[in-house]
C-alpha cells in the first residue's frame, strides 16, 4: 500500500506529525512537492528561497521526492490514483488560499474515494483552537498570549526510524535551479537555532531591538517554510537553563506573535488585503504622480532618512530586514508618505525571503494602525530618534548607505547638520517629518469623527 505526504509549508523530516501518520498509514509513502503556478507565477527572493528549501528536501529523501508542475486541484488526485494511493497526508494549511485549495483536492480526491488527511499545522497551537470564554477569538495580543500558555501542546513528535519512501519510476519534473549560496533545509535550520539558543538566546532581550548588532535568530525563514517548527524550538527552551530567563520569555513572546496573526487570519481571512479597524477604513490616502514618486524613493532607499534608506537597501540586498527597521520603514511610508498600507505589504512580499502574509500583512496594519490590537494611531515613528536610539553608533546605517560613510559615530543619522554631510551625494530628506507628522495626526482625527 502507498500513502502520498504532500509537502507544503513543512519542509523538514523531523518533528512531522504529518509523516509520522502517513508512516502508519501504509507500507510505503510517496513525497510529493506541487510547483503551482498560482505561488510560483513572480519569481521573487521568497520562491528562489522556497525552491532551494525543496532541493535540500530532495536531497534529505536521497531522492524519492516527487515534483509535479501544475494544479495541486488537478496533479494530486491524478497522482494518488496513478499510485494507488487512498491517503494524502498534509500539515493543516490555515492561510485563506491555502483553505481554499486543500478544500478543492480534498473534493477531488473525495469524488474518487480517495481521503485528504491533515495532521498538525506550521504553528504550536493551530490557528483557531484559542477562543476566549465566549467561544470568540481574541483580538488583543495580551489575553491571546496568556491563553496561549494556558493551552496544551504535543511533545515534538519524534522522527519515524525508517521511512519507507516509495522509489517506484513516478516521472518527476525538474526543480527550476537556484542561485547557489542560499541557507536553505532543515539541517541549516536546527544548526542555526542550535547556535542561537547557545550563544544568542541569554543577550535577545536587551539586544533584539539593534539593528547593527546581528542579535536575534533570523529563524523568520526556516519558520516560514517548516525547515523548524515552533514546537521543537519550544521544547527546546523549556529543556534548557536558560529557558526561565527574561530572555527566553521574551523569544517565546515573539513566537507567540507569529501565532496570533496566524490565528487572526484563519477567524478573519479578508485581514489579509483589508483594514480591520473600520472606524480607520475612511482614512484618506496620497496617491497619483508626485506620490508615486515619493514611493519609489522609498522602495529604492532615496528618501533622505538615513535609518529609513539603510533598510530599504537592506530588504533589496538581503531579502531581509531587522524587525525595529520594518516597523520604522513601514510607519515612514504610512504616515510620513501617506500611502495605505498594502502598496508597502506587496512591495515587502516581493523582496523578503520571510515574506509571510499573516505576519507581513498583520505587522503592517499594526504599524498603519489599522490592524486587530495595532499600535495606536497617533504613534508615529520619528526616524531620526529611532535611528539615534536603536543604531547609536550609525553602524548599520554606514553598512547600508555608503554615501554617509564618511559621517562619524550618530552623526551618520543626520547629514544636514554637517557641513560635510552631502558630500557623497546623499539626497535630501523628500519630505519634512514633522509636518507630514502634524498632517497624519490631523487625518486619523477627521477619520473618526
Ligand atoms: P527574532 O527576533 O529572532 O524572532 C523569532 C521569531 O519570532 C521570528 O523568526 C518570527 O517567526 C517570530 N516573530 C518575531 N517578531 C514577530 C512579529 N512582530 N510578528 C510575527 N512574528 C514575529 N515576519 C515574518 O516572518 N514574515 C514577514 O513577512 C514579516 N513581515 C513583517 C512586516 C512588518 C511591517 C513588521 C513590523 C514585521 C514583520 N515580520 C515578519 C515580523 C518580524 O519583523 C520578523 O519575524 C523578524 O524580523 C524576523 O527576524 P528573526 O527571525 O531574526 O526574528
Amino acid at each position: 500500500t502507498t500513502s502520498i505526504l504532500w509537502f507544503r509549508r513543512d519542509l523538514r523530516l523531523n518533528d512531522h506529525p504529518a509523516l509520522l501518520a502517513a508512516v502508519d498509514s501504509a507500507s510505503h509513502v510517496l513525497p510529493v512537492f506541487v510547483l503551482d503556478p498560482r505561488l510560483l507565477e513572480h519569481e521573487t527572493p521568497r520562491t528562489r528561497r522556497l525552491l532551494a528549501s525543496v532541493a535540500s528536501l530532495s536531497k534529505d529523501t536521497r531522492g524519492a521526492l516527487v515534483v509535479r508542475r501544475g494544479d495541486p486541484v488537478e496533479v494530486i488526485p491524478k497522482l494518488a490514483k496513478q499510485v494507488g494511493a487512498t491517503q494524502v497526508h498534509v500539515s493543516r494549511e490555515t492561510t485563506p488560499y491555502g483553505r481554499r485549495r486543500d478544500e478543492a483536492v480534498e473534493k477531488a480526491l473525495a469524488d474518487d474515494g480517495r481521503e485528504l488527511v491533515a495532521t498538525g499545522t506550521p504553528y504550536a497551537v493551530g490557528p483557531g483552537r484559542i477562543v476566549n470564554q465566549s467561544g470568540s477569538p481574541y483580538k488583543v495580543f495580551t489575553p491571546f498570549s496568556k491563553a496561549w500558555h494556558q493551552h496544551g501542546r504535543p511533545a515534538p513528535a519524534d522522527r519515524p526510524k525508517r521511512i519507507p519512501w516509495l522509489r517506484d519510476e513516478v516521472h518527476s519534473d525538474p526543480l527550476p535551479k537556484t542561485p547557489s549560496g542560499i541557507e536553505a533545509g532543515e539541517a541549516a535550520a536546527l544548526k542555526r537555532w542550535e547556535s542561537f539558543l547557545r550563544d544568542g538566546l541569554t543577550a535577545y532581550d536587551r539586544e533584539r531591538d539593534r539593528p547593527d548588532l546581528d542579535t536575534t535568530s533570523r529563524l523568520s525563514a526556516p519558520l516560514k517554510y517548516g525547515e523548524i517548527h515552533p514546537r521543537t524550538i519550544l521544547a527546546d527552551i523549556a529543556a534548557h537553563s536558560a529557558g526561565r530567563s527574561q530572555a527566553a520569555n521574551t523569544y517565546v513572546t515573539e513566537l507567540i506573535w507569529r501565532e496570533f496573526y496566524a490565528d487572526v487570519l484563519w477567524h478573519q481571512p479578508d485581514s489579509a488585503w483589508h483594514d480591520l479597524r473600520g472606524e480607520l477604513a475612511k482614512l484618506p490616502y496620497d496617491s497619483g504622480a508626485e506620490t508615486d514618486r515619493l514611493v519609489d524613493a522609498w522602495r529604492e532607499g532615496r528618501t533622505g532618512y538615513p535609518i529609513v534608506d539603510a533598510g530599504m537597501r537592506q530588504l533589496l540586498e538581503e531579502g531581509w530586514m531587522h524587525n525595529r527597521v520594518r516597523m520604522i520603514t513601514a510607519s515612514f511610508l504610512t504616515k510620513d508618505l501617506h500611502v495605505w498600507w498594502p502598496v508597502g505589504a506587496q512591495h515587502f512580499l516581493d523582496h523578503l525571503i520571510d515574506g509571510d502574509i499573516a505576519s507581513n500583512n498583520h505587522g503592517w496594519q499594526w504599524v498603519a494602525g489599522t490592524g486587530t490590537d495595532a499600535s495606536p494611531y497617533f504613534r508615529v515613528f520619528n526616524p531620526v530618534t529611532q535611528g539615534k536610539k536603536f543604531d547609536p553608533d550609525g553602524e548599520y546605517v554606514r553598512r547600508w548607505v555608503p554615501e554617509l560613510r564618511h559621517l562619524k559615530g550618530s552623526a551618520a543619522h543626520e547629514p544636514w547638520k554637517h557641513d560635510n554631510g552631502y558630500d557623497e551625494k546623499y539626497p535630501q530628506p523628500v519630505v519634512d517629518h514633522d509636518d507630514e507628522r502634524k498632517e497624519t495626526l490631523a487625518r486619523y482625527e477627521r477619520a473618526r469623527r
